[in-house]
């Protein structure tokens, strides 16, 4: 795969700089093209790290923040994965890289249909992706050994995490008051704790499919 390397090359050490440590984290932006995930318009700053406009008035996440979410996961190549927002489908494609398989839920049909035909075109074979309202997880696909959200959920979101496995982990944006904080679950002996690990800014998770687009 062909990439723009000095830009990669700088963003990589942004994202070192924003205490991305973990080398197979760090392997897996490296081989994903960002600028293949956002609008043409903004293929010039596709390496920046900053998060971007997509279509139906979403954003593809800031590439430190895929890449703290990915390595908060500890992802290894027996993890079945569930992602709810797909979005582009940047992020699933990083998991992809990483973990045995990826479910990812979007409720738009047009960026589903658009993030399918990225994984297509770049061979991503062990990514799922469905349209529907991810609010209840994936029901038919439980359980999983990983749980990622990319929109902000109002509260601990209890039906999703219910899919986790004993011992799985999962990393979700939830609302505090008028800020958001990026969480880390871990399920063990039945029990869920969890450990706030930075603030952020989300898309908010919407129930319902999109009726529009
Ligand atoms: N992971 C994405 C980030 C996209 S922003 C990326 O790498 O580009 C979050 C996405 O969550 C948006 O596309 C939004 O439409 C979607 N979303 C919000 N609520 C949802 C829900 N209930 N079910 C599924 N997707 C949802």
């Amino acid at each position: 795969m062909k990439l723009p390397d000095p830009r990669m090359i700088q963003l990589v050490m942004s994202l070192r700089g924003g205490g991305v440590t973990d080398a197979k984290v760090m392997g897996a932006i490296e081989r994903t093209p960002r600028h293949l995930f956002v609008p043409q318009r903004f293929g010039d700053q596709a390496y920046d790290d900053r998060a971007l406009p997509i279509d139906c008035g979403q954003t593809i996440s800031q590439p430190l923040i895929v890449a703290l979410m990915t390595q908060a996961l500890k992802l290894d190549d027996r993890c079945k994965v569930l992602e709810i927002g797909t979005g582009s489908g940047y992020q699933a494609a990083v998991l992809a890289r990483l973990a045995r398989r990826v479910y990812t839920v979007e409720r738009y049909r047009t960026l589903a249909k658009e993030a399918e035909d990225r994984f297509h075109a770049l061979r991503l074979t062990n990514i799922v992706a469905r349209i529907g309202d991810g609010t209840q997880g994936w029901p038919e696909q439980a359980p999983f050994d990983r749980i990622i959200l990319t929109a902000s959920a109002p509260q601990r979101p209890d039906a999703i995490l219910e899919q986790l496995k004993e011992g799985g982990i999962a990393v979700a944006p939830v609302d505090r008051g008028p800020k958001q904080v990026l969480v880390r679950y871990i399920r063990q002996g039945g029990e869920i704790s969890e450990t706030d690990l930075l603030d952020v800014r989300f898309v908010p998770l919407v129930k319902g499919e999109a009726r529009a687009l």
